[in-house]
């Protein structure tokens, strides 16, 4: 599903991100990412969706393909397959929550109609079908979070990836994006989310991969947080 064997990222300043990472996430598995600030969380889930290259081994998307290889102007399909959430949600300030859902399936090509049906269909399963004409700025912070899920799931990727999804939300908030996580998670979507929220990693188990100085220092079936920040 998602692969990478041995792999290294040094940044060009010379920092060693990533040092000789071997992992294997299977279709449907829930994944945490935990470790602390600095250890090279971000830099190891941006190399699956190819928002930065490694700089040796080998990283396999879902497809089988190999992103060292595929070349920069193929990354946007390659974005097909795999949905992506940050901290600070990225919605386009501009555009309606209609819209800036049905913009990610307008750059594909889908045709109008399939992108009306589609999009009323995720705003559903988000719970925010009655906000579509709205802005980002005029919705709470839990809203806006389900409006980048929405907009992550609407093309139906196999792999969503987060990006400390709950780190600018408050505890209630947290747990409904997690839930939603886990029902889109049971609909067959594999997650693999970076947190800092022990709360979260120790009530809600799933597998756990721990991230020290670039390398996997714990990989358990149900594990728990244990590190102090
Ligand atoms: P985490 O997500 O665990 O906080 P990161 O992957 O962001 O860790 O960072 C790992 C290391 O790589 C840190 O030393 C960080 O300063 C460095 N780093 C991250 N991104 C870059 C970058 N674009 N250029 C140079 N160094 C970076
Ligand atoms: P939360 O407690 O989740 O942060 P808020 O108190 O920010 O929620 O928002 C509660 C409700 O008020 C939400 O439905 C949100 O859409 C609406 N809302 C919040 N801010 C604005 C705003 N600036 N304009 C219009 N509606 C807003």
């Amino acid at each position: 599903m998602i692969e990478m064997q041995d792999v290294t990222k040094k940044y060009p300043n010379k920092t060693t991100a990533v040092r000789g990472i071997s992992v294997r996430i299977d279709q449907g598995e829930f994944v945490y990412v935990v470790g602390p600030s600095g250890s090279g969380k971000s830099t190891f889930i941006k190399l699956m969706y190819r928002e930065e290259k490694a700089t040796s081994g080998k990283v396999l998307d879902v497809a089988r393909h190999d992103l060292l290889k595929i070349k920069n102007k193929e990354v946007p399909f390659l974005r097909r397959d795999v949905g992506v959430v940050f901290q600070d949600f990225k919605l386009l300030p501009r555009k309606t929550v209609y819209e800036n859902v049905a913009y990610a399936m307008q750059v594909i090509g889908r045709k109008p109609r399939d992108i009306k049906k589609r999009v009323m269909e995720v705003l559903d399963l988000v719970g925010l079908k009655h906000k579509v004409r709205v802005f980002p700025s005029e919705l709470s912070g839990g809203e806006q979070q389900r409006v980048s899920i929405a907009r992550a799931i609407v093309n139906t990727p196999k792999v969503l990836i987060a990006d400390e999804p709950t780190g600018n939300l408050d505890p209630d908030t947290s747990w409904e994006i997690m839930r939603l996580l886990e029902r889109i998670n049971n609909q067959g979507t594999t997650i693999v989310m970076a947190t800092h929220n022990k709360t979260i990693v120790d009530t809600m188990r799933h597998r756990l991969i721990a991230i020290e100085n670039g390398l996997i220092v714990r990989d358990e079936a149900e594990g728990e947080y244990e590190f102090d920040d």
